[in-house]
């Protein structure tokens, strides 16, 4: 079950970024480009904007280098509301980057800089433990189970939120190509232990441990574990599945500007709004990952209450 947002943040570990993207389509970054940012990025950075720029309490364990990139980022999850007393500074590594262009066909091109940047030295400090110690809930990117010492600090900061009757939530986030033995493993593992799970297209088989089941197959194989599946279909809208719920959410029509950041913004909207105990959370989350893709940069089009409400009451409410 959900924890009500008065137990404590909602919170999460991971890599904090600076996004700079190429203004026009194509393939790389082989010759001199325009490029448009910094924008404030990371999946689980986007993720706890959202949950703050909505009034959840949230808060995010991360380690930003000591350059503009890192206040870039700090200063904007500051002022949405976020805790950031876990973000450590990094005195020499620079902020982590990635520099993206999308591809004519919608594909898009990256150039990463994470691993070997600030992001990559993510630690449990004294910090991010008391942050730990008083969350009310953990969301896990499933990106993290790539990096072997972000696995550590989940093992450590599970059980402490569950044992203070605290819930978890996991977005698998994770591509085929990156399912090795180990992280399939870990899957499993947070699997096992979630309140709510938001899988988008094929991560959905992933999270179950059966690549080749149909979606009805998988479903019925992961309701066994979690109570609460939000399926993410992208233009086609989400579907809620629950022991004796099935609720198909239509996406919201608008005009996709930079889709990155719609699954974050989604989930977040949704797991905050069932926290708060907002109405319709389903249509809200909606609102959330559709609002998102109509802005240029990861978290620019992350909504506050107030502004989700005005985006669905001008759009068709179904
Ligand atoms: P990400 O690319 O950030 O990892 P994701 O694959 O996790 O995203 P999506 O399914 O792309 O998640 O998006 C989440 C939700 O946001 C969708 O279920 C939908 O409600 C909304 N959404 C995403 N893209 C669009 C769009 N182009 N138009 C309308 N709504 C959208
Ligand atoms: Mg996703």
């Amino acid at each position: 079950m959900l924890s009500s947002d008065t137990l404590g943040p909602t919170i999460t570990f991971g890599e904090i970024l600076v996004e700079i993207m190429a203004t026009t389509p194509g393939h790389g970054f082989g010759q001199a480009l325009d490029l448009r940012g910094p924008f404030a990025s990371g999946a689980p950075a986007i993720f706890i904007s959202q949950c703050a720029r909505l009034g959840g309490q949230a808060g995010i364990v991360a380690c930003v280098g000591d350059d503009d990139f890192g206040r870039l980022n700090t200063d904007r999850l500051r002022a949405d509301g976020a805790d950031v007393s876990a973000v450590s500074i990094h005195p020499t590594l620079p902020t982590g980057t990635a520099f993206v262009r999308y591809r004519p066909d919608k594909g898009r091109d990256f150039v990463f800089n994470i691993a070997h940047s600030a992001a990559g030295q993510i630690a449990m400090t004294d910090a991010a433990r008391a942050l730990v110690a008083r969350a009310g809930h953990l969301h896990v990117m499933g990106s993290a189970f790539a990096i072997p010492h972000l696995w550590a600090l989940l093992q450590e900061a599970i059980p402490v939120v569950k044992a203070r009757g605290g819930s978890l939530s996991l977005d698998p986030n994770l591509r085929k190509e990156l399912m090795t033995p180990d992280t399939a493993a870990r899957l499993a593992q947070v699997v096992a232990q979630a309140d709510l799970l938001l899988p988008s297209g094929s991560e959905l088989q992933l999270a179950a441990g059966l690549p080749e089941a149909s979606e009805a197959e998988a479903v019925a194989a992961l309701l066994a574990v979690v109570p609460e599946i939000v399926l993410k279909r992208g233009d086609q809208g989400a579907t809620l599945f629950t022991a004796d719920t099935r609720i198909d959410q239509p996406a919201f029509a608008v005009t996709e500007v930079d889709p990155t950041g719609a699954g974050d913004c989604f989930g977040a909207a949704y797991l905050t709004a069932r926290r708060l105990g907002l109405a319709n959370p389903l249509q809200l989350a909606a609102a959330a990952g559709a609002r998102n893709v109509t802005c240029l940069g990861p978290m620019e089009g992350a909504g506050t209450l107030a502004d989700l409400t005005r985006f669905i009451a001008e759009k068709d409410p179904t």
